[in-house]
């Protein structure tokens, strides 16, 4: 499961969780990216941070991992070389990318989006506020196994980073939209406060 992870929240772990029960998978790893070209329009906190919060958040669960094929990438993320990577590193698992109903709709200005269906089947889950449908993919897909694009619908949480961002900003609480060691690492890092409310403390 990709993701910019700034920060990560219950929506993603929720994601992860149902589709890995739905697919058996014996794992699901999480990759944050490292410089986002989607969102090259905002400031996004550095890949290290959005690495640990990731750690952190995973850390319980067994079949949860993190990778940093994509943080440690020294050029722009791409889904296509995050899972060339993988193939790489996992020599002949069948890999799943997961992914929510919005990003999922704009699939096909992905990089390489052809060869992506090569190297993975597509789980697109549900998310509030976003319709899931691939009627879009449908003349792509043609001639493609069936299961190359799968939709299940996961439990709806209307959660998103950057409302916890803007939460964070204003003061106020994301206890409960993210993991607790998320807030706390949130709170000790003073991620997504403004420039100037941050303390001149000196470490
Ligand atoms: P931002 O608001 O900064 O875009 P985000 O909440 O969309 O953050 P991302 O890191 O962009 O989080 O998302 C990673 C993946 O998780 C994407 O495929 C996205 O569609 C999916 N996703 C994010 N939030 C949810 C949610 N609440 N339910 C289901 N899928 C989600
Ligand atoms: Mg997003």
């Amino acid at each position: 499961m990709g993701g910019t992870f700034d920060p990560i929240h219950h929506g993603h772990l929720v994601a992860a969780s149902e589709v890995a029960h739905r697919f058996d998978l014996d794992e699901v790893i999480f990759v944050p990216t490292g410089q986002p070209w989607q969102k090259s329009g905002r400031r996004v906190s550095p890949a290290e941070d959005r690495y640990l919060m990731t750690v952190i958040a995973t850390a319980s669960n067994p079949r949860f991992s993190v990778s940093r094929a994509d943080v440690d990438r020294s050029k722009m993320t791409y889904t296509v070389d995050t899972l060339r990577d993988l193939h790489a590193q996992y020599p002949g698992a069948e890999l799943y990318f997961i992914t929510g109903a919005d990003a999922l709709a704009s699939i096909l200005t992905w990089q390489d989006w052809a060869e992506l269906f090569e190297l993975a089947k597509f789980v697109g889950v549900s998310r509030p506020g976003y319709e899931l449908n691939i009627d879009h993919l449908a003349d792509h897909l043609r001639g493609m196994p069936d299961d190359a694009v799968t939709m299940i619908e996961v439990p709806a949480l209307a959660i998103s980073s950057s409302e916890c961002r803007r939460r964070a900003a204003e003061g106020r609480p994301v206890w409960y939209l993210v993991p607790d060691g998320v807030v706390q690492y949130i709170s000790k890092r003073h991620l997504y406060v403004p420039a100037q409310a941050e303390g001149n403390g000196s470490v």
